[in-house]
């Protein structure tokens, strides 16, 4: 059975593989990345609990996960689309990158060090 995209207006239909998120491809990717920004803000001021990193790497884990299964599920992808989820994965690879840099910064800090 068909599911369509909950976004209002796209009239996509929901691979199997997103037919939790109920989002099409190209929303699933628009929704990650937007996430990804506000995680990164978050992450760039360095202060961002541990609780809260490990919630951030959990969600990059889990989302790379399943944007790598929509992008091998055979699914018909547009050129655009193809492109689309590459750089999805690049936002989340750099997302998990600054998060560990500012791990680092903030455990210099506790162990009063300075750069
Ligand atoms: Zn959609």
């Amino acid at each position: 059975m068909e599911t369509s995209c909950q976004t209002t207006g796209c009239k996509n239909d929901t691979p199997p593989a997103l037919a939790e998120q109920r989002l099409c491809v190209l929303h699933f990717t628009l929704t990650l990345e937007s996430s990804c920004s506000v995680m990164r803000r978050e992450t760039a001021l360095g202060n961002a609990p541990q609780e809260r990193q490990r919630e951030i790497m959990k969600f990059i884990t889990e989302h790379g996960e399943r944007l790598a299964r929509v992008a091998t599920s055979g699914l018909h992808l547009t050129d655009d689309l193809k492109a689309r989820i590459l750089s999805t994965f690049l936002t989340l690879m750099n997302l998990r990158e600054n998060l560990d840099r500012s791990n680092m910064r903030s455990s210099f800090g506790r162990s009063g060090h300075t750069r």
